[in-house]
């Protein structure tokens, strides 16, 4: 977009409308809200950031957009892996770095009100302190928002136990295409007064509404964790303890999978002494109280001896439970280390864990690429990383391949394309045939209805 800044009728009307609000029109300034972590994409560059400070400035920043049809990028922390949060040309990029407010902590009813910008580590910490937990747990937490995680319904190390974002999820405030502010629910643990529409804009990706703030449902904080990793000698044994926990009715808070190559990049990180000879290795944790939290462990080692693990070690106390914990959330950086890393999302009801392991090590090999696989094994969400060399001339190409393969692989297992991370820019095509044209034509005719104008971050979702 070549227009001049100075001539700008976006920028001349945010100006003379709220002219406190932060507005970015420099082009170096705008180029750092191109791309979010999806950093391979091909994006465009938005015309301005606006950075609001109340739900209001986001109204009137709504207003003008959509009286110029200017598509609107809502943005939270930018560490999506969908693109869902990558500029568009000609777009204003509303980015709410600036609204992070805690703003109210209500422990007799257990909820938290914050506003997007509100980093989810932050969030976490300031509950803590008052002995209460929020459990959503992406593994970019340090980084990412609420906003993002609502946008995308993010999920992460504890959903095996306590649910995606959205089970944790009381009410929005939102505002609409045409600038509405309305809020979705309250603070009752049981509201079934008309349409779900919290869920409805729960992982919407910022298609259909702008969340302004949100009611969040906290716990009790949980003992302490006690820590397991197992190392199993095929990746198929380890697929199948992690069936055989589900089959044996244990719900851990953590069960992640981490195959060799990213076992041997988180040691050679983190310098923690890991077998670097088997072929994968799951965490397993627990937070339930006293000795419950020994036996559900134990059970654990049983299943997981049964299915074949070499060895189970403890965590020797909650510090060497921490770095062990950090290293699996790092598990993406270390591979980023030895390469340009495309990350994957593909999901499977869990009992199909082995049967997708086995798939993406074929899918691999036929196309000479090197995959890293680590995730929410519990979940059956699991995260193969595509290394390639930077610079490497057929990455596109090949990683077009490789997810087309797994992708198949994923919906032949009863599975699902993306378990967390959005369909967003990037597996556009691949809703449909998911879903199936009937289920998206209702989707379309939703967006049709709530975002007339089609100016809410077009082109991503549908
Ligand atoms: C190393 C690493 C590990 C990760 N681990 C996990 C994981 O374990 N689990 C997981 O789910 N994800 C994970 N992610 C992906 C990412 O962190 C999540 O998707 C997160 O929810 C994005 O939050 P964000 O604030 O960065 O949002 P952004 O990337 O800025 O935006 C995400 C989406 O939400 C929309 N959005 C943002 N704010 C709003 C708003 N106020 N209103 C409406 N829409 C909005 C955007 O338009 C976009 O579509 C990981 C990413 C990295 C880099």
């Amino acid at each position: 977009m070549t227009t001049d800044i100075a001539s700008d009728p976006l920028v001349s009307a945010i100006r003379a409308r709220i002219p406190a609000v932060r507005l970015l029109t420099e082009p170096i300034d705008r180029e750092g809200y191109r791309l979010d972590e999806t950093s391979y994409l091909r994006a465009g560059l938005p015309r301005a950031v606006a950075l609001p400070t109340t739900t209001q400035e986001v109204v009137e920043l709504v207003r003008i957009a959509a009286e110029l049809r200017v598509p609107i990028v809502p943005r939270g922390a930018g560490t999506g892996l969908s693109g869902g949060a990558a500029g568009i040309d000609g777009a204003l990029t509303i980015a709410f770095t600036a609204m992070d407010r805690i703003i109210e902590i209500d422990r007799e009813n257990l909820v938290a009100v914050v506003q997007p910008g509100v980093i989810n580590a932050h969030l976490k910490e300031a509950v803590a302190a008052q002995g209460l937990f929020y459990p959503p747990d992406p593994a970019s937490f340090e980084t990412c928002s609420i906003g993002g995680n609502l946008g995308t319904n993010a999920g992460g190390l504890c959903c095996v136990k306590y649910g995606q974002t959205r089970d944790s999820v009381l009410s929005l405030e939102v505002v609409m295409a045409d600038g509405t502010i309305i809020r979705t629910g309250g603070r009752n643990l049981k509201d079934v007064a008309g349409y779900s529409l919290t869920h409805l804009f729960i992982g919407s990706q910022g298609t259909l509404a702008i969340t302004t703030e949100a009611t969040l449902k906290l716990r009790p904080a949980p003992p302490p964790r006690l820590t397991m990793l197992a190392f199993f000698a095929t990746l198929e044994s380890a697929g199948a303890a992690v069936a055989g926990l589900a089959a044996a009715g244990l719900s851990p808070v953590t069960l992640e999978l981490l195959d060799q190559f990213p076992i041997a990049a988180a040691d050679d990180m983190n310098d923690l002494g890991l077998d670097r000879t088997a072929a994968a290795m799951l965490m397993i944790e627990s937070d339930m109280p006293g000795v419950a939290a020994t036996a559900e462990l134990e059970m654990a080692e049983a299943v997981c001896r049964t299915a074949g693990a070499t060895d189970c070690v403890r965590a020797a106390d909650t510090q060497e439970a921490d770095w062990l914990r950090q290293a699996r959330r790092a598990a993406h950086y270390a591979l980023e280390r030895l390469g340009e890393v495309r990350m994957e999302d593909v999901g499977v009801p869990r009992s199909r864990v082995p049967e997708m392991l086995r798939a993406i090590e074929s899918i691999a090999a036929r196309h000479d690429v090197r995959i890293g696989t680590f995730g929410h094994a519990g979940d059956g969400n699991l995260h193969p990383d595509l290394v390639f060399e930077r610079g490497d001339p057929t990455a596109e190409a090949k990683t077009e391949a490789v997810k087309k393969d797994l992708y198949r692989a994923a919906l032949d297992l009863g599975g699902t394309v993306t378990g967390e991370h959005g369909i967003g820019s990037t597996r556009r095509e691949w809703l449909e045939i998911q879903r199936g044209p009937d289920a998206v034509r209702v989707m379309r005719a939703i967006k049709a209805a709530l975002d007339p104008l089609g100016i809410l971050n077009p082109g991503r979702v549908l």
